[in-house]
């Protein structure tokens, strides 16, 4: 079977902003050991906890804010996105399994968009 890199809140890795995950038993059973958990915004550097960011468009470029402090963690949110796209490299994995409504994983995030222009078929958890 094909290995998936899947984003590690969705196995129960307590990766989010608040310090918790988005445990998803049914991905769990269905793919088993298959699954190669990362964390983007981890990767990235950033902590957990962590304030949540934004993505602010202009002029077709993405720009990541967080949300109270309006700090820019753009580098951050690409750096997370490279690595990733490196790990998928290393170890051949063609396929990704991400959160929804995340600025790094959802789509249209930093991550969902570096991997779907490198041609690694993206399936969203819902
Ligand atoms: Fe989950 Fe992706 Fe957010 Fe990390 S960056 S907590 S893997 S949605």
């Amino acid at each position: 079977m094909d290995k998936y890199i899947i984003s590690a809140c969705l196995l129960g890795l307590r990766t989010r902003y608040d310090g918790t995950d988005k445990n998803r038993k049914k991905i769990m059973k269905k793919y088993g050991m298959n699954l190669v958990p990362v964390c983007p915004e981890q990767l990235g550097g950033l902590s957990t906890p962590r304030e949540p960011a934004d993505i602010i468009t202009t002029n077709k470029k993405k720009k990541l804010l967080t949300r109270e402090t309006k700090t820019d963690v753009t580098g951050n949110f690409k750096k997370g996105a490279l690595e990733t796209l490196m790990i998928c490299k290393r170890l051949n994995i063609r396929k990704a399994i991400l959160k929804s409504e995340s600025p790094s994983c959802g789509i249209g995030g930093i991550t969902y968009d570096l991997l779907k222009k490198n041609n690694i078929e993206i399936i969203i958890e819902n």
